[in-house]
């Protein structure tokens, strides 16, 4: 490990600079020192944005449930006997199947406020939760439905099965939506899903609109809606909701965004033998209103890679003269980047993700950098007010990237960096920190009364959470972004 506060200042300008720094058209190797400002270069949001904390959203959808069962408890349908009994249950599992999936559309909508208030990583478990729930209540719910018609009917099973199932064209396109729905959840198991492309997953995945559409109408033919405006309109205005949600922060607003900032590749810089920084230039960058910490979905229409969209973090802090991604090369999208040339155009969604300012609850603050996830981080270390140090881990020397740039911006700020390799045998850095609680504790005194901010890969940030937790640092204070959701 090697520290490094206040080695020699920049010469003022912008860290990073396009202009100053890449080598415009190739990724070239240039290690010259960058400029930092003596100020945070990043520009600041007109208004505060508004989010929506996790604390608040789980009991607002489970309060939602609790209704979905009372309205179906107290509902006009008969309980009589053991098919009136099956028949309930096959609704109550409907209503809560169908109640789920609108509430999964919405956690996935992009809607800013859920963004940057649950983040993009914790959306992502809960709706691979939920969607594991929902498809088990739907199967139930078919089971139960299919078992009060075959009690009622007094068919055998196949006949009263297919009986259901041909009763009507509401309850067929539901049928099929439910073989969706199934498909879907067996590619999304990990053990498929890890075979897969991610981009194959992922269009598949917009399957499931289709499938909700196709099982929508018969949400409304139980006795629950049938005859009853006020349930019907609610149901309809709970989905209607959704869909306008998705179709305005999915779809239209990066369209918007695209033409009015029209982005384009302004270069390239290789950073390390598997790392680039790609420089973004367009107009009215600064009402993007991108915070340090955010990420974007970044889509860059050159041959072969325009039909994929990649979260990547601002490496630099969002100015009006460009953004910055830095990249490790891992597979085809991010080892493409080395190639792409100039004036390239760029479809960037965004920005989104929590691991911003807003999470800090205290003044000092130590952010946790393991390989390329010091990208994040990089420009909270420039950005972030109070008393911030920053621990940068990687496996060699060459892993530590940027590494210029975060001297220059302890030197600005008087902070403090901690530079720390497992690979001691060719090294400048020269030390290693073991992630335990122990080394954490002598390394920053007073951690746990630090807000940390995390970001590495999955195995370095599992060390450092246990580590943290034995140095005493409460969860609520540990903001982690995952790289790989
Ligand atoms: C919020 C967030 C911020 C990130 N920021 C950075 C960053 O600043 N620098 C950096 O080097 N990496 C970052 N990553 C990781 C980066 O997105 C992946 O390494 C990259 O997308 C891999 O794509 P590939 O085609 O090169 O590799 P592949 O081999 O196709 O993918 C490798 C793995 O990357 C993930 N991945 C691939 N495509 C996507 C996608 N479209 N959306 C989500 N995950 C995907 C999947 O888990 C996949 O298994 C970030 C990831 C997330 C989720």
């Amino acid at each position: 490990m090697t520290t490094a506060r206040n080695p020699r200042s920049g010469d003022g300008d912008r860290a990073g600079s396009p202009r100053r720094r890449s080598r415009v058209g190739a990724a070239t190797p240039r290690r010259s020192r960058p400029p930092v400002p003596a100020r945070p270069a990043w520009v600041p949001l007109r208004r505060p944005a508004p989010q929506a904390s996790p604390a608040l959203v789980l009991p607002l959808v489970f309060a939602g449930a609790a209704v979905v069962t009372l309205g179906c408890w107290a509902g006009p349908a008969s309980t009589t006997g053991v098919a009136g009994w099956l028949a309930w249950a096959g609704r109550l599992t409907g209503l809560l199947a169908g109640y789920a999936c609108a509430v999964l559309l919405g956690l996935m909508a992009r809607v800013p406020a859920l963004d940057r208030g649950v983040g993009a990583d914790r959306l992502a478990r809960w709706h691979a939760a939920g969607g594991r729930l929902t498809l088990g209540l739907a199967a139930v719910h078919m089971l139960f439905a299919t078992a009060a018609h075959v009690a009622r009917s007094g068919a055998g099973v196949l006949e009263g099965t297919l009986g259901l199932i041909l009763h009507g064209p509401a309850i067929l396109a539901a049928t099929a939506g439910l073989a969706i729905l199934t498909a879907v959840g067996v590619v999304s198991a990990r053990a498929v899903r890890r075979r897969m492309r991610y981009e194959t997953w992922h269009y598949l995945h917009f399957l499931t609109y289709g499938a909700v559409y196709l099982a929508f109408a018969h949400q409304l033919t139980g006795p629950d809606f049938s005859g009853d405006p006020v349930t019907t309109t609610f149901w309809q205005a709970l989905y209607a909701g959704v869909a306008a949600a998705l179709a305005w922060y999915r779809f239209l607003t990066p369209v918007r965004r695209a033409l009015r900032h029209r982005l384009r590749v302004a270069g390239v810089r290789l950073e390390s033998p598997t790392v680039v920084s790609v420089y973004v230039t367009g107009r009215r960058l600064d009402e993007l209103g991108a915070e340090p910490g955010q990420f974007f979905r970044w889509r860059f229409l050159a041959p072969g890679m325009w039909w994929s969209a990649n979260p990547y973090s601002l490496s630099a802090p969002a100015n009006p003269r460009f953004l910055r991604i830095t990249v490790k090369a891992v597979g085809d999208h991010s080892r493409a980047l080395a190639r792409l040339r100039p004036g390239v155009r760029v479809w960037a969604e965004g920005p989104y993700g929590a691991l911003t300012a807003a999470r800090r609850r205290g003044p000092r603050v130590l952010l946790i950098g393991g390989g390329v996830g010091i990208s994040p981080l990089r420009t909270l270390f420039e950005t972030l007010p109070g008393e911030v140090t920053l621990v940068y881990m990687a496996r060699r020397d060459e892993e530590l990237v940027l590494r210029d740039e975060l001297d220059a911006i302890a030197a600005a700020r008087g902070a403090t960096v901690h530079y720390t390799v497992d690979d001691l045998t060719a090294t400048t850095t020269g030390h290693t920190v073991p992630l335990t609680g122990r080394s954490l504790r002598t390394l920053i005194p007073g951690l746990a009364d630090h807000d940390v901010y995390l970001c590495g890969p999955e195995g370095m940030t599992a060390a450092a959470r246990h580590a943290l937790r034995r140095a005493g640092v409460p969860s609520r204070r540990v903001h982690l972004e995952r790289f790989d959701f």
